[in-house]
């Protein structure tokens, strides 16, 4: 036996803490503990204690034989190819009714056409018939600008999901402006049982940046936040993203204080603002540094912690996202179809188009460098993430970035993951 490359250890107050960032077990190592690793460093064989095969078994020791990193490897690949149900964001429409300065969506126009709605529908029942689940989400644009696209759509996979007996999933990404009780109430019908709305601070300085389209400088925070409760009293999964900048990044103590008022405070979590489209470029001057995120979001995490709210921590992860799994896609209303939805409507970043094809495999059998790119993208091609400790569950960042900038971009836990560890060892003090 010998121990795992990927245990990390970290003194605290008094205690030896290891975390194992292959399986995320974390542990106050005691004196027996210490020993036996101790003991395999120096290649000496131990006894098959009982604590010896828990320390097995929860990933801090392993055979004398195994590749970690090989075993990783294999699995990133497996879980990339693997089907393991169609993952689909779809956009009725680009359209959008907010101006948003780091955003290039709104200026489209156009709602994804009849004809294209039956071919995203042919297509999941290709994949339902194969026995896979099918999860959807829908995105924009603003998503509820094109609801009756979303209602149409989504009865018909439901029907074809039930016939076929596999599980219908959906979830929304909207602004939260167009969210009144008779849209709560379909979207529930139709099984949209998820939502992510984006705050961009506290009322001042999110209603700067988020704007109305239509030029009426109506605020629109308190808005969001009626809607956003509203939708929280029917019971959806709500998750609120607070953009952070330099500006934001002050606002975050009383915006939780907020938040918890509203009853919101569940699922709050930080989006670091970048620059990673050509149309951000522009307002960045705002924009934090990874490590200076990394510090706001682990100091986030505290305030969580005092409020008695869960708080973050690695997950396993076999893929990043959606951009490289084989079977998950992104469409614009013009039947323009993607592998990452940061290249939503960017029609030079797409992998084909539903319109001239008869179905997705068309370009699955002569891929194009746009699909190609993100399927052959691997942070096991990069030695500082081979070499790297928290590859099982970073899995070397977000792919769309790493691909732009030419190498894996580390992400927040990089520089703040000791006091993550510190954290989970308070919260079960
Ligand atoms: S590539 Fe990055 S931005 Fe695109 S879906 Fe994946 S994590 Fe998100
Ligand atoms: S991107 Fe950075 S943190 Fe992530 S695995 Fe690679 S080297 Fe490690």
């Amino acid at each position: 036996m010998k121990e795992s490359k990927y245990n990390i250890y970290v003194e605290y107050k008094d205690q030896y803490l290891v975390f194992n960032s292959r399986t995320i077990a974390t542990a106050a190592l005691d004196k027996e503990a210490i020993d036996i690793l101790e003991a395999v460093r120096r290649g000496e064989s131990i006894e098959q204690s009982d604590l010896a095969k828990q320390m097995k078994r929860v990933g801090f020791l392993v055979d004398d034989e195994a590749d970690e990193l090989q075993q990783l490897e294999m699995k990133y690949n497996w879980g990339k190819y693997q089907p393991s149900g169609l993952g689909l964001v779809i956009a009725p429409t680009m359209a959008c009714n907010f101006v948003c300065p780091y955003c290039f969506e709104g200026m489209q126009t156009g709602i994804l056409s009849e004809e294209l709605q039956e071919k995203i529908l042919s297509m999941v029942s290709v994949f339902a018939k194969d026995g896979q689940n099918v999860d959807i989400t829908w995105f924009g644009g603003e998503p509820l600008l094109g609801k009756d696209i979303i209602y149409r759509m989504s009865e018909r996979m439901m029907e074809i999901c039930q016939k076929e007996q596999v599980c219908y999933e959906a979830g929304i990404v909207t602004n939260g402006y167009l969210l009144d009780e008779e849209t709560i109430l379909k979207l529930k019908k139709y099984k949209v049982t998820s939502m992510q709305i984006t705050l961009d601070g506290l009322h001042d300085t999110h209603n700067k940046k988020r704007r109305l389209k239509n030029g009426s400088g109506e605020p629109t925070f308190t808005k969001i936040i009626e809607n956003a409760v509203r939708a929280k009293e029917h019971e959806f999964e709500m998750a609120i993203r607070v953009n952070v900048d330099k500006e934001t990044e002050k606002e975050l103590e009383p915006l939780l204080d907020f938040a918890i008022e509203k009853g919101l405070s569940e699922n709050l979590y930080l989006g670091h603002v970048i620059a990673n489209t050509d149309s951000s470029k522009s307002f960045c001057d705002n924009c934090l540094s990874t490590e200076e995120f990394a510090r706001t979001a682990v100091n986030f995490e505290k305030l969580l912690f005092k409020a008695n709210l869960p708080t973050d921590y690695p997950v396993p992860t076999r893929t990043k996202c959606g951009a490289d799994y084989l079977y998950s896609y992104v469409i614009d209303a013009d039947g323009d179809v993607y592998k990452c939805w940061n290249d939503i409507g960017i029609k030079e970043n797409s992998i084909g188009s539903l319109k001239n094809a008869e179905s997705i495999d068309v370009f699955m059998e002569n891929p194009n460098f746009n699909y190609t790119k993100y399927m052959t993208w691997s942070p096991f091609n990069y030695n500082k993430c081979r070499q790297c400790k928290l590859l099982p569950f970073c899995m070397g960042g977000c792919p769309y970035n790493g691909i732009g900038i030419g190498e894996p971009i580390c992400e927040n836990w990089k520089y703040e993951l000791e006091e993550y560890i510190k954290l989970k060892c308070d919260a079960v003090d």
